[in-house]
């Protein structure tokens, strides 16, 4: 069998039930008995009606209980309010696989969401695997399995597609047709009340006739589940996502920066990111990807070279290499030599190769095959337009087969409409993917490189911080006591200080006498802040003051500061002034973190100030995460250069921001009750010196929330 696990008898059951299947043709119930029926399946058909003797020659069943032998797998296509009274029958005659069509269920109002939950309750009870409700059914090309209501079976092929809307399927293989791409399997899951992204990840990822994995979802329902798996399936095949709609925002009022710069997109690029999950933006992306993976093997490297018969088109090419992460290959010498002894003069020998407009197939593809043989090319991006002298089918016959010797991939963007109709069945045939556009061309090549890379990378394990997990417990069963859910200061200083990040020293001053006191202890200059619960931007309201020089200025601050936050926030609750070691010159960065509701905790980079609040550049990981993401991370953003040191800038300690970055995301994934936090500013000093937290603000979820309620992964 092709498929092993629990949902191996979906794809090829040995006996069908159609419960609810119909003598009239037009309705669901006749239409999927039909398709069964004509679509080559050879196993056993049971068509179950009360009403009816007999349906398109079968003969028909009263109820399950009545048909003789076993059932695989049942379809149930009656109306919503009988559809449990059914399922229990199913599970009273211990059939194990059930596909509900029948809507009327969560998508409906409250009467169908408690459907929905008894009807799951039915599944855990007789352990059986549902699929649906609101779905439109399962297909399998290679034995002709089709348990749909749609007209027509895709072409038979290795790509295996899950979706969780079923009028997709309809547009989908009709573009199928069309397109030639070709299914191994087929599911519209629906509703998805028990099977869904994750189980059929694990059926597919053994199955021979599937080597490319596509999905369209809308969401999730256990994100570090589905990491776990998608991470598993992708090292054995290509899983391309697309990912529609449904961003709900949190229930919890955000009170940190991450907290805002946070949403589900992001929490979702991180993670398919991650697990090597492909993510495509759009529907269009999704087949392009889907048959770029289906037709040729990703490349070994990012070198890219272009054979074009027009500049234009070759500059675009050009272009696109370089946005997308790609390069341009450097040809071998021994290249450039072959390819001058055959092309004209005018020609361009220099990637892109320009084989001019009058180059009929021979030349054009010689070209292409010596790109082929070079060593510093890992990819060829086939670039034609129809001139006078091109042959387009003649191209296309001699590139494919080109490709069909060569282990590297080849990807074609024949531009133009009629002119390229018949190349186009052409490459399909050899397998070439084919482009209208050379931006789409090279956005499937990069991603296939990512992918690639991806699955050349070893492990990448969370690295073991050393913490005093205790002293974090008890600050936080402090607070909890206390019913309050954001730590004060010195706690948050405290949980940090357990994790073995610098903080500043720092003294809570209640007087002026005090505050120079303490300011005099430290050693100038100092920094002053105002302590309240009331206050989340202390500087907002002229509550920070950096650079004190001596006791007067320290006095003087400290009245400064409480006349100015009681004019200002008259309510807040004043505990008193910090008055804290200023730490010299360093970057300011932000490392923040927040409980994302499908993958937990999100743990954010990016450098502090108007670069986090104004342009947003920041990046994300699913925490935990191992060193490799950690600079990555910090590599991501636009503005990593700076950190490096360029144009003049110091460079800064980026080692010890990777240290930051890995304990913050230890940290989070040890106590899931804190909810959300932001190290903002971590001072990043030269190479070497370090980095100290000098502003540090940490939410804790409310008690009876305790362990959150997500599931956290944990590698230890
Ligand atoms: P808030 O974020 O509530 O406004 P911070 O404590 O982050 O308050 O202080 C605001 C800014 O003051 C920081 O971004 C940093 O530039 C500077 N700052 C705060 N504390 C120190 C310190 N100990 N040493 C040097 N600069 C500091
Ligand atoms: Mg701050």
């Amino acid at each position: 069998m092709a498929t092993s696990g629990e949902l191996a008898r979906l794809f090829e059951p040995r006996s069908v039930a159609i419960v609810g299947a119909s003598t009239r043709p037009g309705k669901v119930g006749h239409d999927i008995l039909k398709n069964i029926l004509s679509s080559g399946y050879g196993g056993e058909v049971y068509p179950v009606n009360p009403h009816a003797d007999e349906i398109l020659g079968k003969k028909c069943y009263p109820s399950v209980l009545e048909v003789p032998g076993g059932i695989d797998l049942v379809v149930v296509v009656v109306p919503a309010a009988s559809v449990l009274a059914v399922i229990e029958e199913c599970g009273k005659k211990g059939i194990k696989l059930a596909i509900v069509i029948s809507a009327g269920f969560k998508e409906s109002g409250p009467e169908g969401i408690e459907r929905e939950r008894r009807l799951g309750e039915l599944a855990r009870q007789f352990g059986m695997r549902i699929v649906g409700p609101n779905c439109l059914g399962v297909m399998s090309t290679s034995n002709g399995l089709n348990t749909t209501f749609a007209r027509g079976m895709p072409r038979r092929g290795n790509v295996a597609l899950m979706s969780q809307s079923g009028a997709l399927a309809t547009a989908i293989i009709d573009w199928s047709l069309q397109q030639g791409i070709g299914y191994s399997k087929f599911v519209s899951f629906g509703n998805g009340v028990d099977v869904g992204v994750v189980d059929l990840l694990r059926a597919w990822q053994d199955d021979p006739e599937t080597t490319v994995i596509v999905a369209y979802i809308e969401g999730l329902r256990d994100g570090p589940e589905f990491m776990e798996v998608a991470r598993q399936v992708s090292a054995k095949k290509p899983v391309i996502v697309v990912k529609a709609g449904g961003t709900q925002a949190g229930a919890r009022a955000v009170s940190s920066h991450t907290g805002s710069l946070a949403g589900s997109e992001q929490a979702y690029n991180a993670a398919f990111l991650q697990c090597g999950v492909i993510r495509a933006n759009s529907m269009e992306e999704l087949f392009d990807l889907a048959i770029a993976f289906a037709y040729q093997g990703p490349p070994r490297g990012r070198s890219v070279a272009i054979v074009t018969n027009a500049g234009g088109p070759g500059i675009m090419a050009t272009d696109a290499v370089e946005r997308a992460r790609l390069r341009l290959a450097s040809l071998d010498p021994s290249t450039v030599q072959a390819l001058r002894k055959r092309l004209p003069e005018a020609s361009n020998f220099y990637n892109p190769i320009d084989v001019l407009g009058d180059a009929d197939a021979d030349r054009y593809v010689y070209a292409g095959e010596h790109l082929l043989r070079d060593p510093n090319v890992d990819s060829v991006l086939a670039v034609l337009t129809p001139q006078a002298m091109t042959r387009p089918r003649e191209t296309g016959e001699k590139l494919g087969s080109a490709s069909a010797r060569s282990p590297k991939p080849v990807l074609a963007c024949f531009m133009g409409g009629q002119a390229m109709a018949e190349a186009q069945e052409v490459l399909n045939r050899h397998k070439v993917p084919n482009y209208p556009y050379p931006e789409r061309a090279v956005q499937s090549l990069a991603k296939m490189a990512d992918y690639r890379e991806w699955c050349d990378e070893p492990p990448d394990p969370p690295v073991l911080i050393a913490a005093d997990k205790e002293a974090v417990r008890a600050v936080l069963a402090a607070a909890r006591q206390e019913n309050r859910v954001n730590l004060g200061e010195t706690e948050a200083r405290e949980v940090l200080t357990a994790y073995g990040l610098r903080v500043p020293e720092s003294y809570l001053a209640r007087s002026a006498e005090e505050a120079a006191a303490q300011a005099e202890k430290i050693g100038f200059p100092v920094v002053m802040k105002i302590v309240s619960p009331d206050i989340l931007h202390k500087s907002d309201i002229g509550g920070v003051r950096v650079g004190i020089r001596d006791q007067q200025e320290a006095q003087d601050i400290f009245e400064l500061m409480l006349l100015r936050v009681r004019r200002y926030a008259p309510e807040a609750v004043i505990r008193g002034v910090l008055v804290q070691e200023m730490i010299q010159a360093g970057r300011e960065v932000i490392i923040g973190s927040t409980r994302d509701p499908q993958f937990g905790p999100l743990v954010m980079f990016g450098l502090g100030g108007i670069y986090v609040e104004v342009l947003k550049d920041v990046s994300f990981r699913v925490a935990p995460f191992g060193e490799r993401h950690a600079r990555r991370m910090i590599e991501e953003i636009r503005s990593a250069p700076l950190l490096r040191g360029a144009r003049g800038e110091r460079s800064s300690d980026v080692e010890a921001i990777v240290r930051g970055l890995l304990t913050v995301s230890q940290m989070v994934t040890d106590f899931p009750e804190i909810v959300e936090m932001d190290v903002n500013p971590l001072k990043v000093k030269e190479p070497g010196a370090g980095a100290v937290a000098v502003d540090a603000r940490i939410t804790i979820s409310e008690a009876e929330e305790a362990g959150d309620g997500y599931a956290v992964h944990r590698f230890q």
